[in-house]
């Protein structure tokens, strides 16, 4: 088979880093499937308000269809009280639904369209959006079906207040494509109505929506059943996507028991230090800035010893060439002008840095996160405490 696009939108305004962890991980798989990451103008957090203001009333309007009832029943079917909540990075908060299915597709049907035209892309390529708008149906997924090569994910779902969303959302970077290359010729209804599961059996076509437990045990069974491969093969479908996608699944899988362990405290991931700070073996990157991963990378540096804020200008070198091989404006004076702020004792700028990097730390690995931090007592050095043996460098 050629290669296929599929073009993961996310909000450009959103700069959580979330969209790009789950990205990540769908790039670790290689083969037919091409992912790219492309910032689009969506789900303004204005006209998304407007919007879910206008739609409020009609809410109690829009009558329930038929998936609805099934997914309820599957809802019901399980309990999540047994679940051990996974913390992570700390989830997007879930934003009321602001549109029935129907015009939350036609919604994105426009955007599609729109996408398409603006960046030429051909009519096989996929587009998925990773959107933050919820529907009144309580979707985590929907894919366009009826021969659309399209489909959204929903990144601020209530279940991502208990499964880390890189990996939910990178489990469905891998199946979206598939669900829309196989049941291209269904509609959503005839999708649930024939060939989705309503019990659990850590398949693909497993009809989770919100039980947390069953999206659990799918990702980590994350395979296809042999009745639904059959119907794969029925529908001729291109093995090498298949397969592109069980690797996917495979990783995620890994993923997951990697952040188990990290987080039930039996291990310390490894941090790469790059131009980027990341725990690949999590899928996780902490999403700084250039200014601070310079100042993390010069406190991370200074070993055991750490730097005391007032002594900062004695590492002025390494903050400058930590800044400036990230920097990417072009006026090279910035780099200067910033280094000189931070080191200035009289400046709070470094304090409000050290908070801000501190915070995403804590966002992104949760309760374990304090080794990774720059702490210290109040006067005393400020330092990284992570063992050496823990930090990469790339
Ligand atoms: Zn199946």
């Amino acid at each position: 088979m050629n290669n296929l696009t599929v073009h993961v939108l996310k909000p450009a305004h959103l700069d959580t880093g979330h969209a790009e962890d789950a990205f990540r991980v769908a790039q670790q798989a290689p083969g037919p499937l091409q992912f790219e990451l492309v910032e689009w103008e969506f789900d303004s957090p204005i006209a998304f308000r407007e919007q879910a203001r206008a739609c409020l009333e009609a809410a109690p309007k829009v009558s329930e269809p038929a998936w609805g009832k099934i997914w309820s029943a599957v809802r019901n079917q399980f309990g999540v009280d047994h679940l051990k909540d996974i913390e992570q990075r700390e989830p997007l908060q879930p934003a009321a639904p602001s549109s029935s299915l129907f015009s939350f597709m036609r919604q994105f049907d426009q955007q599609e369209a729109a996408y398409r035209k603006a960046h030429a892309v051909p009519p096989e390529d996929i587009v998925i959006f990773l959107t933050t708008q919820g529907t009144f149906e309580n979707f985590l997924v929907v894919p366009g079906f009826s021969g659309r090569r399209m489909g959204t994910i929903q990144l601020n779902h209530p279940v991502m207040q208990a499964i880390p969303s890189h990996l939910l959302v990178g489990y469905y970077l891998f199946a979206l494509p598939i669900l829309l290359l196989a049941y291209a010729d269904e509609t959503l209804e005839s999708y649930l109505a024939h060939h989705a599961h309503k019990d659990v059996q850590g398949c693909l076509n497993d009809l989770c929506q919100d039980d947390v437990r069953a999206l659990i045990l799918k990702t980590k069974t994350a395979d296809v059943c042999p009745h639904c491969k059959s119907e794969f093969q029925r529908r001729q479908l291109d093995w090498d996507v298949v397969r592109q996608m069980r690797n996917g699944f495979e990783i995620v899988r890994q993923l997951q028991l990697n952040l188990e362990d990290f987080l039930d405290g039996f291990s310390v991931p490894n941090m790469t230090l790059g131009l980027r700070i990341e725990f690949k073996e999590l899928g996780i990157a902490i999403p700084l800035s250039p200014k601070e991963a310079a100042v993390y990378e010069t406190f991370v540096e200074a070993g055991s010893e750490g730097i005391s804020l007032h002594d900062l200008n004695k590492h002025r070198n390494q903050l400058h060439d930590a800044y400036a091989k990230r920097y990417s404006g072009s006026n090279r004076e910035d780099i200067n002008r910033v280094v000189n702020r931070l080191i200035d004792p009289l400046d709070p700028d470094v304090q409000q840095v050290i908070s801000k990097v501190n915070r995403k730390f804590n966002a992104a690995l949760g309760d374990r996160c304090a080794d990774f931090l720059i702490s210290g007592k109040k006067g005393e050095p400020k330092r990284v405490l992570v063992q050496r043996h823990h930090i990469r460098r790339s």
